[in-house]
């Protein structure tokens, strides 16, 4: 193998590199991961809102039940004393039994408040079980998706492992100036370093050498290093 041949397969490893490492950060899985999480955060920003709603609601019937309770037991009270046989006077056990009547209608008001905020409940829970049925769909999707990107991603270091192995080894017979040259243009050459020169042509960039470089081309050593003119790209001759 010539050095130049060696320098391209080289290039060409680390071509399969870049699409490898490329592929890893891209998988399709992954976007769609990503995809499937802003839609947990959707869902959870819900909830939350949905269960501070709820919270408030259901404190406002907590304060209703206590109220209700305390009047509750204040008629019970009443009822007591009224047939205690305590009281003689008929114009305080009208008076009484009138304060009675009073709450047991303010108690029949409550609970009217009551059912008006569990019926302003009701759907609010059924959002929330809807919610918490999509998020558990999304986690089970979500848990796909991740092991589908574990596999790949075992697969795809194979891969590099395999390649960057490759290429050390071909690597090794390059020399050491040659290889660093090759290193150096790799960044700034679009990850391509060295191209074939074809019919007069750079096999980087595709741009006609001139008639006058070819011909220089062509006297240098062979194991001398020429350039694309345009591109500045090591050519392989
Ligand atoms: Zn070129």
């Amino acid at each position: 193998m010539s050095r130049w041949d060696a320098l391209l397969s080289v290039q060409e490893h680390d071509t399969m590199v870049d699409q490898l490492v490329h592929r890893r950060a891209h998988l399709e899985a992954r976007g769609g991961l990503e995809a499937l999480m802003r839609e947990v955060a959707r869902i959870e920003a819900t909830v939350a809102e949905v269960e501070t709603r709820r919270r408030d609601l259901v404190r406002g019937q907590q304060r209703l039940e206590d109220e209700i309770a305390t009047l509750t037991d204040k008629a019970t009270t009443h009822d007591k004393t009224l047939y205690g046989g305590t009281i003689g006077n008929p114009r305080e056990l009208q008076a009484l039994q009138d304060e009675i009547g009073a709450l047991k209608r303010r108690i029949g008001q409550l609970e009217d408040q009551e059912l008006e905020l569990m019926e302003q409940i009701e759907p609010l829970d059924a959002e929330l079980r809807a919610a918490s049925a999509a998020r558990a769909d999304l986690d089970h999707r979500g848990g796909d998706l991740r092991a589908q990107i574990a596999e790949e991603e075992v697969s795809i270091d194979a891969d590099l492992a395999r390649v960057r192995a490759e290429r050390a080894t071909i690597a090794g017979a390059v020399e050491a100036e040659l290889l660093a040259e090759y290193e150096r243009l790799r960044p700034h050459s679009g990850g391509i370093a060295i191209a074939r020169l074809v019919g007069g042509s750079c096999g980087g960039c595709h741009l006609g050498l001139s008639a006058v470089e070819i011909d220089r081309i062509k006297k240098l050593p062979p194991e001398a290093p020429a350039h694309c003119e345009e591109c500045g790209r090591l050519l392989a001759r």
